[in-house]
């Protein structure tokens, strides 16, 4: 290790920052957040923001008085042998010095910060790579939510109380564990602090260390992985046992928890696996065991999904729940189709719809469907194409209207098929297509042929 990481008290200690470019005044604006009195040294500020606020500016050269009485310094100007200067008088005052982008003249160097304050994680790579350090940290942003400084802030307020009630440092380290990775800490990051603080009140008092159980009710997208959110991914991590069905890809699914059990509850139109009562029933069932139970549904579980379905019953059974949405196949397969699903000259509105066959038929308000530059989507439409091309056109949408079908939108097997509405149900290659099946109507399907850039490998 060729430095000690610390973390240095600066609340009201006077720190000196010399140079009046945007890198200077970044490491004032740094200085200051952590509460420092921060004088900026330079003949003149050449900068595009306002500078920190209680910062004090000095328009003259740096000279080495500047320095008494300062606890820190940070030479970022743009002359070698100022810079040089500095570093010397800072040194021979025993105070500590950074040098922007001179490892050698310095005897501190500045971390790349991820702040999720009170907690905040510093990477270095000692001067080596800041680009390294800065691009690590960068995946580090995705894995701790930005909510985990309000974990550690309620943290903080129990610290005392639990030390009192808990004497033992191992149990109390696992009451802690507890806390931080359960039911608790997923309550402050859907931001209800008031039931974190009674569940850890209840926690306290019975020392009731086993899990409560709860849901995750999580978007996965359409298909691509990259598509996941975070929030999505660190539950996929957490969870003890998956509910998924076959909208979700085996790529998707083996990013779960490894030693999660996973259950196939798949649904395909008409032929449930289960049928939707008993996933109900099956997520009450698994939470009331105390598991984590993430229910990992294509796309959105509020678009199309029956998602509201499933956590009514949890409601309910008072059983914690928390709904991730996720990218849906409306907004996912139109992208990586090259079609916007707006567009200010041929479309200001956009509807989705299912095409979902009842007896048959599809019970759709055509008249407002058919209207002029509005984009339609249809979920589910594939055994409906026909009946829906023919409707739209009966309720006044040109025959010519673009039409695309998507199959499989954002993975490897997406395939497009383009039309118009009095064509597209007549093309053979309809036929083989394999669901999921996503269908685009209006205008900006033309789009198309400028605007897609998704290559799938064959
Ligand atoms: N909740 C999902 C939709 C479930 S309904 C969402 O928000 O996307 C299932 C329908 O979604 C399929 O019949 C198909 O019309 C559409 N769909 C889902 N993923 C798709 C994909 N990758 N490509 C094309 N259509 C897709």
């Amino acid at each position: 290790m060729d430095y000690l990481p610390i973390f240095l008290n600066v609340k009201g200690k006077p720190c000196l920052v010399v140079g009046g470019g945007e890198v200077g005044v970044r490491k004032a604006s740094l200085l200051s957040q952590a509460g420092a009195q921060v004088t900026l040294v330079a003949p003149k500020l050449n900068i595009s923001d306002e500078l920190p606020l209680g910062c004090t500016y000095l328009a003259e050269n740096f000279q080495p008085a500047l320095l008494d009485g300062k606890i820190l310094a940070i030479a970022a100007t743009d002359n070698a042998s100022v810079n040089e200067q500095i570093s010397l008088e800072a040194k021979s005052r025993n105070i500590p010095v950074n040098v922007v982008d001179c490892p050698d003249l310095c005897t501190f160097i500045l971390p790349s910060i991820l702040d999720r304050s009170p907690l905040v994680v510093a990477f270095s790579t000692g001067g080596a790579s800041p680009v390294l350090a800065r691009l690590l940290r960068g995946k580090l942003e995705t894995l701790i939510p930005q909510a985990y400084g309000r974990l550690a802030a309620f943290a903080e307020r129990f610290r005392l109380l639990v030390k009192q009630k808990i004497p033992t440092p191992s149990q109390r380290r696992l009451f802690w564990e507890e806390v931080l990775e359960g039911a608790v800490a997923e309550k402050i990051f859907c931001g209800d602090e008031v039931t974190a603080e009674s569940m850890l009140f209840e926690q306290l008092n019975h020392q009731k260390l086993e899990n409560s159980g709860e849901v995750y009710l999580v978007g996965a997208g359409p298909g691509d992985p990259d598509l996941l959110t975070f929030r999505a991914l660190r539950l996929m991590q957490k969870a003890d046992i998956v509910l998924y069905d076959n909208l979700v890809s085996k790529a998707i699914v083996d990013m779960t928890r490894r030693d999660a059990q996973r259950i196939y509850v798949g649904k395909k139109s008409g032929n449930h696996t289960l049928p939707q009562e008993e996933i109900n029933a099956l997520l009450v069932r698994l939470a009331k065991q105390g598991k984590r139970v993430l229910r990992l549904k294509g796309g959105d579980p509020f678009i199309f999904g029956r998602g509201g379905e499933e956590i009514e019953k949890l409601a309910e059974h008072k059983i914690n729940f928390q709904v991730v949405p996720g990218i849906t196949a409306a907004s996912g397969v139109s992208s990586y189709a090259g079609i916007p699903l707006t567009h200010r000259d041929y479309a200001q509105s956009c509807v989705f719809v299912t095409g979902h066959l009842k007896d048959g038929s599809m019970e759709l308000d055509w008249d407002l469907l058919a209207r002029p530059k509005q984009t339609i989507v249809v979920y589910m439409g594939l055994q409906g194409l026909e009946i829906l091309c023919s409707q739209l056109i009966a309720h006044g949408l040109p025959e010519s209207t673009p039409i695309a079908i998507v199959q499989q939108g954002t993975t490897q097997n997406q395939r497009v098929i383009g039309g118009t509405l009095s064509t597209l149900s007549q093309n053979p290659l309809i036929g083989q297509l394999q669901a999921p099946t996503l269908i685009i109507i209006g205008g900006v399907v033309n789009l198309r042929s400028k605007l897609s850039w998704f290559r799938v490998g064959h």
